[in-house]
């Protein structure tokens, strides 16, 4: 039954009384479950953020963050107590599943991502075992993530070969144009 929700616009369930989507429910005896994500996003987009600059050292093995791109607003997760962060002085540093410890989430907008070695970059997936590293010129790195992580590939004509780029420093840092206060994430419920 292809009739779209009255109050959310998505379908209904297929006897044609109930919104299926479970933040909604509408035509449901049962109540909207509370999207704590969605709300927060509402309350960054009317309220904003401030300036902020994040750390992030890769744990790799898809421990982390899963994108990383210029102008990206995304929620984003951060150790609580940095003393358990792994580097330096600065005042935030992007939670990864190594780390451990507590976590504090907050809405933000990427406005710039730097490496020492890289320089200026775009876009950073770490999604699966090989990650992509997109500089601000358009070069394209593949780093692996799992059996020997840190290892960089970049392609000459068709052909990906290990990069002769030695990086002995990982951290990258990423400035938010506005970011949210960070709270802490709620229960994961499934
Ligand atoms: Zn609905």
């Amino acid at each position: 039954m292809s009739i779209p929700c009255l109050k959310c616009g998505r379908l209904y369930t297929f006897d044609g009384k109930r919104c299926c989507n479970k933040y909604c429910r509408y035509g449901s005896d049962q109540k909207p479950k509370i999207d704590f994500k969605a709300v927060r996003h509402q309350r960054f987009l009317s309220d904003g953020g401030r300036k902020a600059i994040a750390v992030w050292v890769p744990a790799w093995y898809e421990l982390d963050p899963p994108m990383l791109e210029v102008g990206l607003t995304a929620e984003f997760s951060f150790c609580r107590d940095v003393s358990q962060g792994l580097l330096g002085n600065e005042p935030l540093v992007f939670y990864t599943g190594l780390a451990g410890g507590q976590i504090d989430i907050a809405w933000g907008t990427i406005a710039a991502i730097h490496h020492a070695d890289f320089g200026s970059i775009r876009t950073i997936s770490a999604r699966g075992l090989d990650y992509t590293i997109v500089l601000e010129n358009g070069k394209q790195f593949i780093v692996n993530a799992e059996e020997n992580p840190g290892q960089l590939y970049e392609q000459h004509e068709q052909e990906w070969t290990e990069s002769a780029l030695a990086i002995s420093d990982w951290r990258f840092t990423v400035e938010f144009s506005a970011l949210a206060e960070g709270e802490p994430a709620e229960p994961r419920s499934t």
